[in-house]
C-alpha cells in the first residue's frame, strides 16, 4: 500500500522530514494549490505566483528523480479548494496505508492536521520540521526559569551549538558577540547599490502568472515584472550574489532607507528560506566563509548570522511556545481601523507612501521599513492589532504566521506585553529623518512638532507615550523619555496632544 506524503508550499526542501525513508516504487507525494490557503488573507499576487511556481518546479524535480507525485493545480476541475478536501479525495482514490506530513508553520494548520486521523480513520504522522536550527524542546528548555526572553542570550547559545563565528574555548570571533555598534549607519549621499539578480521566466512560471492574473488580480500588489527565483538552483544563485556583492556592506547600511532603493544591501533570501529553497545553516556557513576568506568584514557577517541564527529561530520559538494564547494578545488595546493608505491610497507622508509602494511592487520591504515606518506608525496610532497582522501576512512574499505574528504583534506593536521587545520600538520623525532621505521629499517637516507642516510622527510619538503612560513610565529602558515630557510646559503638552488628535482625524478622513 502507498504511503501518502503531503508537502506544503513552504516545505519545498528535498531534506524535509516527510520525504525521509520514501519508497520510490510505492509511495505518493502530494502537493496541492488550494483556494482556502491562497485567499485566507488577500495574499500579494507575487507571493502566490512565487509559491505556485516554486511548488510546480519542485514537483517536476521530484518526478524527474523517479518519484511519484500527485500535483493538484488550483484550476484542476476536481480541486475541492481545501487541504482537507484534497486529502479526502486522495485517500478515497489511492487508499494509502497512512499519511505522513511535516509539521506546518501555522497553529491553525497543525490543529487541522491533528484532526485528520479521526476524520479519515487513517494514521497521520506529523513529523518535526528539522530544517530549523532549534527544536521546540530546546527552546522550551531555554525559556525555563527565565524572567525575560531576550534574543541576544538565545543567540549566543545557538552560536555555540553550531560553532558559528566561535573560536577555541567557546569564545566569540573577534572577542564580542555582537558588533551592532559598528552597524546602523545612515545612508551616504550618492551611494550606489549593486544591481540585483533577475531570473528568466520558465514555461511553468508563465502559466502560473496567467493563472494568478485571472484569479487574484483583485488582491493588493503588482504581479509583473516578476523576477523571483523559483528553484533551489536559482535561490542558491541569489545567495551567492548576496554573499559576493552585498554582504560586505550589509552591516553598515542595515538600518538605512533610501528613496527608490527597496533593497539596499539586504539579502532578499527570506522568501526562499521560508519556502524551503534555502536552508538556514548553509546560509550562515556561507556568510562565515565570506568572513574567513577576507571577503566581508566581521560586523557585517556577525550581524547577518544573528538575523538568521538568532532572530529567525527565536521568533519561531516564541510563536510555538506561546500559541494559541499569544495570537489573542492586545496589551495596548489597539483597535483603530487600518487606514486605506496601507492598501495604496494616497498619503502625504513620503516614508509611508514609499514603504507601501515597495511593498506593492515587490511584495517586499526591508526590516527597517517594516519596523520603523509602517510598524511604528501602526504602533503610535494604535491600529487594530489583528488588522495590522493581516496586512503583514498578506503583503510580503516571506510571510507565514509563525514568523509574521511575533514580529508584528510582538516586535512592532508591543501587543504581546513585552515578550519580544523590552521596550516599544516607538520613534518620532527624527529617527526616519536620520536614517533615510525620505523627509527631503516630504510635504511634512521632521523638525516641526505642531502646525500645518509638522511631521505627524512627532506629536503622535508623545501622544502614544502619554496614552500608555501607566505601562511605560516605570520601564527601566526608557529613563529619559518621561522626564523630557515632564519638562514640557502645560501649553506645549496641550499643543502636542491637539496636533496628534488632528493627525488621527486626518488619518480617518484619508487626508494625512
Ligand atoms: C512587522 C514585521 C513583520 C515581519 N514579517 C516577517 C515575515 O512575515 N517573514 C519573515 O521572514 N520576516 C519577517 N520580518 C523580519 C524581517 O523584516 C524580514 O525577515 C526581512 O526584512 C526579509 O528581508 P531579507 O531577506 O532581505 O532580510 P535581511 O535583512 O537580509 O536579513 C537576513 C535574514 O535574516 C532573517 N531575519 C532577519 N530579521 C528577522 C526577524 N525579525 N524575524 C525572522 N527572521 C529574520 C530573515 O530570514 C532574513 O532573510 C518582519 C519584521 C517586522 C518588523
Ligand atoms: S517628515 Fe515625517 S512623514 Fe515625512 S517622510 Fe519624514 S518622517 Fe515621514
Amino acid at each position: 500500500m502507498t504511503v501518502l506524503r503531503l508537502i506544503l508550499a513552504d516545505q519545498l526542501s528535498e531534506s524535509i522530514t516527510s520525504l525521509q525513508g520514501i519508497n520510490k516504487k510505492r509511495d505518493t507525494i502530494m502537493l496541492c494549490e488550494v483556494m482556502e490557503e491562497a485567499s485566507c488573507v488577500p495574499h500579494h499576487p507575487k507571493k502566490i505566483a512565487f509559491l505556485f511556481s516554486a511548488m510546480r518546479h519542485f514537483a517536476a524535480e521530484l518526478e524527474s528523480s523517479g518519484l511519484r507525485v500527485r500535483y493538484v493545480k488550483l484550476n484542476d476541475s476536481k480541486n475541492t479548494g481545501s487541504f482537507t478536501g484534497e486529502l479526502k479525495r486522495a485517500v478515497q482514490e489511492l487508499k494509502p496505508s497512512n499519511v505522513v506530513v511535516t509539521e506546518p508553520g501555522e497553529y491553525r494548520l497543525l490543529e487541522m492536521m491533528k484532526a485528520w486521523q479521526k476524520t479519515f480513520d487513517i494514521p497521520v504522522e506529523i513529523l518535526p520540521d528539522k530544517r530549523f536550527l532549534a527544536t521546540h524542546a530546546e527552546f522550551a528548555a531555554w525559556v525555563k526559569d527565565k524572567k525575560q526572553l531576550r534574543m541576544e542570550f538565545f543567540y549566543r547559545e545557538m552560536r555555540r551549538k553550531y560553532g558559528l563565528l566561535i573560536e577555541p574555548g567557546d569564545k566569540p570571533t573577534g572577542g564580542e558577540w555582537n558588533y551592532d555598534k559598528e552597524n546602523r549607519k545612515p545612508p551616504k549621499s550618492g551611494m550606489t547599490v549593486p544591481l540585483r539578480m533577475s531570473h528568466q521566466k520558465s514555461i511553468i512560471t508563465n502559466e502560473v502568472l496567467t493563472l494568478v492574473k485571472e484569479r487574484f488580480s483583485h488582491h493588493f500588489g503588482t504581479l509583473e515584472p516578476f523576477q523571483y527565483a523559483v528553484t533551489r538552483k536559482q535561490a542558491l544563485m541569489e545567495l551567492e550574489h548576496f554573499a559576493t556583492h552585498l554582504l560586505p556592506n550589509f552591516g553598515d547600511y542595515q538600518d538605512a532607507m533610501v528613496a527608490g532603493e527597496p533593497y539596499l544591501y539586504h539579502s532578499l533570501i527570506s522568501s526562499y528560506l521560508n519556502a524551503g529553497l534555502l536552508l538556514p545553516l548553509e546560509i550562515c556557513q556561507q556568510a562565515e566563509v565570506a568572513y574567513r576568506t577576507g571577503k566581508a568584514p566581521l560586523n557585517a557577517v556577525e550581524g547577518f548570522i544573528r538575523q538568521v541564527l538568532g532572530w529567525r529561530e527565536y521568533i519561531r520559538g516564541i510563536y510555538w511556545h506561546l500559541m494559541p494564547e499569544y495570537g489573542e494578545r492586545n496589551s495596548l488595546d489597539a483597535t483603530r481601523p487600518l487606514p486605506e493608505f496601507y492598501w495604496g491610497a494616497p498619503t502625504h507622508m513620503f516614508c509611508m507612501a514609499e514603504s507601501v509602494r515597495h511593498t506593492r511592487d515587490h511584495a517586499y520591504s526591508h526590516h527597517i521599513q517594516r519596523l520603523m515606518v509602517t510598524g511604528n506608525f501602526a504602533l503610535l496610532t494604535g491600529l487594530d492589532v489583528k488588522a495590522v497582522q493581516t496586512w503583514y501576512l498578506a503583503v510580503y512574499s516571506d510571510a507565514y504566521e509563525w514568523v509574521e505574528m511575533p514580529n508584528t504583534l510582538g516586535m512592532a506593536l508591543f501587543g504581546d506585553g513585552g515578550v519580544v521587545a523590552s521596550k516599544p520600538y516607538a520613534a518620532s520623525g527624527k529617527y526616519i529623518h536620520r536614517m533615510s532621505n525620505y523627509c527631503e521629499k516630504c510635504k511634512y517637516d521632521p523638525d516641526e512638532m505642531t502646525g500645518e507642516k509638522a511631521c505627524p510622527f512627532n506629536a503622535l510619538y508623545w501622544d502614544f507615550l502619554v496614552r500608555n503612560e501607566d505601562k511605560f513610565r516605570g520601564n527601566q529602558r526608557m529613563p529619559y523619555v518621561f522626564s523630557t515630557w515632564d519638562k514640557f510646559t502645560p501649553e506645549k503638552k496641550r499643543a502636542i496632544r491637539t496636533q496628534a488628535a488632528l493627525s488621527l482625524q486626518k488619518m480617518a478622513e484619508g487626508t494625512l
